[in-house]
């Protein structure tokens, strides 16, 4: 069904714009470009980042630059410049298609002096070439006839957020065609923007090139006859220097070899690109169209945000969306929304994990500035690879005071979590090669800044880890976090057995890279034994994990003595007030559990399932938490909870459940679905050796299939509850 592939907007809500430019955002894994309007409109925050392009600022250290505005368009019907801001509306329909990226808007407009025109607009940036983004124009007059002037611009007069980023290097505008040439100030990355214009069906137009500094346009002037359509088609070919010697140069290039009416050519290639994707990716769900066509738009977000040509990006906390966490990368990547592309394109997911093993270099230089051995990963990296988190933020209630961020210098579970997702990534493709190239360098080099930041205590003879920030953010400078320690322990064991599968299989590799690391077989075996000696809290006769030393003694009380409520339990009480509490921002314990289950038998899964479950700010805390409360509350059989906690998940941007979607997708959320659907009710499970499914859909579900590769097979997933009853 159609309607189930279309995100719609059937009326112009101005307090929506930002929302709305988020949700409709396009891309193809190169560039994104926010969902704003090809003309002017108050408070719209329109935006173009491509992968690996920041440049410095101060506070937040780096952030994504903003590229001058390809969709830039101003139309002047017979002397009045369109602007929804003026005149009326008199109907208006966006909508974006999901099967291939196309987004249109449609409307009718009547002027401030009566004239009433029907506009129709659509765009896609280019799948198939992704150096290339199109727009069409059609523009109808209803009730006059006239003049229309469309200036089209590569609109460099526009910022990040306040901040300019580049400086201007050159420019030039020909009879039908102008280019920007610019560089960014701290990382020198250069940028070559080209464009064309044309309205093919009206060859007696006049065409102007205006050499406006920072902004080449050009002007287009055409007669306007009533209830005649004119159509102008606009071409932009983008290039940075990251992806070769001379940009703009590439941009001009491109440009050139896109021929004269290129509309029908561009848009065939693009969407066959898209079919394939979704012949992959499509997960089809029968008996919910709500949740159908949600899960479809997360997907999509996460096609256009994925890398497919370069291995040195990431997928930012909001993808290329929005500005939010300025376009840095988290755990996020690894933890949420790596396993939909092990599992569906691992080639996507190879590059993923290869940004980590180029970023290698700044992990070790945070390791050796803490005074540890071997590569500690940042907590948020951007182009690369230092730590980028900012140690200041402006207080959000009071917008005057400072907050100090601490997650940059203590929350250290991230580089388990990269070894985690590199030790998945393994076990679902079985690609030796990657492990040998790159992923058992990350793994021990992470290991060894493990050995060296455990502590002996020797009155408990055990190893500990004090001072960190667990994925419960409420609580920091806690000691012995179980997910930190647990995972630590569980890293240097394969960080062991990597070390011996390279020693056998390939010992001249193993020889080269122990001298590399400066490793002996030695310093392996003390991993295995200092990973039997880590503390790793557990109650013997409750099963009960305690979630850091002392959580057991806070004040006990439940997230549901808040509600109802319309915000976080952290804003209610402020910083240390929810420190007091056992109140957690997302799943911890419940998220260890579920990354990994073998350490765990099912009766202390249940017992600390069940404590902390409701004790878990699970509607306002972390928008990370939902999807994987989800898969748990599927395996415990808490069937309504799952589906409430999947539908958060689901609608989080569409319905803009957090009031921030403005901000960007929340890329870990829509990641996170996807480990909901496939994982949670769809009952997919694996362990080193094979997978299997125990589905366990919502009882009016009537369909749900999905395709997975395992081992570089393809595999298909259908179930039909009524001809097979769970
Ligand atoms: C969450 C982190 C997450 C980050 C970026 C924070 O609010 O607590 O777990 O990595 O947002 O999404």
């Amino acid at each position: 069904m159609e309607e189930l592939w279309k995100i719609s907007e059937n009326s112009f809500n101005p307090k929506q714009i930002n929302h709305y430019e988020t949700v409709f955002s396009q891309g193809n894994g190169y560039l994104g470009t926010r969902g704003s309007f090809e003309e002017y409109f108050p408070n719209q925050q329109r935006a173009t980042f491509v992968h690996g392009v920041y440049d410095d600022i101060p506070v937040v250290f780096t952030q994504l630059v903003n590229f001058p505005d390809w969709t830039d368009l101003e139309i002047i019907l017979d002397g009045e410049t369109f602007d929804l801001n003026t005149g009326e509306i008199l109907g208006f329909h966006r909508e974006l298609d999901l099967r291939n990226g196309l987004l249109t808007r449609s409307l009718r407009w009547c002027s401030p002096k009566g004239k009433i025109s029907r506009l129709d607009f659509k765009r896609f940036t280019s799948m198939a070439d992704v150096h290339i983004a199109c727009l069409l124009v059609r523009v109808t007059p209803e009730n006059y006839s006239g003049e229309l002037i469309c200036r089209s611009s590569l609109d460099g007069a526009v910022d990040s957020l306040h901040f300019k980023q580049w400086d201007w290097v050159d420019q030039g505008v020909e009879e039908d065609a102008c280019w920007l040439k610019l560089r960014t100030h701290a990382t020198n990355i250069e940028i070559g923007m080209a464009q064309k214009v044309s309205l093919p069906d009206n060859p007696n137009h006049k065409q102007e090139a205006w050499n406006i500094r920072e902004k080449p346009s050009l002007s287009l002037t055409a007669a306007l006859q009533a209830q005649e359509s004119v159509q102008l088609e606009k071409y932009v070919t983008l290039y940075t220097s990251r992806d070769g010697e001379d940009p703009l140069n590439a941009a001009r290039e491109g440009l050139s070899q896109i021929s004269t009416r290129p509309w029908a050519d561009l848009w065939r290639d693009h969407q066959s690109v898209w079919e394939t994707l979704w012949e992959r990716n499509d997960v089809i769900i029968e008996g919910d169209d709500k949740a159908q066509l949600s899960v479809r738009f997360n997907i999509y977000h996460l096609l256009i945000a994925a890398p497919r040509h370069d291995d040195q990006v990431n997928i930012g906390a909001k993808t290329l969306s929005g500005y939010g966490y300025h376009g840095h990368i988290f755990w996020d990547t690894e933890i949420f929304m790596l396993p939909f592309f092990t599992f569906t394109q691992p080639e996507i997911a190879k590059k993923l994990l290869s940004y980590r093993y180029y970023n290698l270099p700044g992990a070790r230089e945070k390791s050796a500035k803490n005074g540890y051995l071997g590569a500690q990963f940042p907590w948020e990296s951007a182009g690369d690879g230092r730590e980028v988190t900012p140690t200041w933020v402006t207080n959000q209630h009071d917008r005057t005071s400072l907050t100090r961020i601490w997650t940059g210098d203590i929350e250290i579970h991230i580089s388990s979590d990269i070894a985690y997702a590199i030790w998945l990534y393994w076990q679902a493709t079985g690609d030796d090669a990657f492990m040998y190239d790159e992923g058992a360098e990350i793994i021990l080099d992470t290991a060894l800044f493990w050995s060296s930041r455990l502590v002996w205590h020797p009155k408990s003879s055990r190893y500990q880890i004090s001072d960190v920030i667990g994925p419960d953010e409420y609580h920091e400078h806690v000691d012995n976090n179980a997910f930190t320690n647990y995972f630590v322990r569980w890293h240097l064991r394969k960080a062991a057995a990597v070390a011996q599968w390279l020693t056998q299989e390939h010992p001249q590799k193993a020889n080269q890279l122990f001298k590399q690391l400066n490793l002996t077989q030695q310093t392996v075996t003390n991993w295995t034994s200092q990973a039997n000696q880590i503390y790793c809290p557990i109650d013997l006769s409750t099963g009960l994990i305690e979630q850091f030393d002392g959580y057991f003694d806070k004040n006990d009380i439940l997230a549901s003595e808040f509600d109802p409520r319309t915000e976080s339990i952290q804003s209610l009480l402020g910083n240390e007030g929810v420190n007091a509490t056992q109140i957690l921002k997302q799943p911890d314990i419940v998220m260890l559990m579920y990354l990994l289950p073998e350490e765990f038998n099912q009766e202390v899964k249940r017992a600390n399932y069940d404590y902390y479950t409701p004790r878990t700010d699970l509607t306002y805390g972390s928008s990370l938490g939902h999807s994987i409360q989800t898969v748990m509350d599927t395996r415990f059989g808490n069937e309504s909870q799952a589906y409430k906690n999947f539908m958060r998940t689901a609608l989080m941007d569409i319905e803009d459940l957090r009031g921030n979607t403005r901000d960007g997708i929340h890329g870990a959320s829509a990641g996170g679905l996807w480990q909901a659907v496939v994982f949670g009710f769809g009952g997919l499970h694996f362990n080193q050796d094979t997978w299997w499914i125990e589905p366990k859909l919502p009882s009016h579900w009537k369909r749900l299939s999905f395709k997975f590769v395992w081992h570089g097979e393809l595999i298909e997933i259908d179930i039909n509850p009524e001809e097979h009853p769970q």
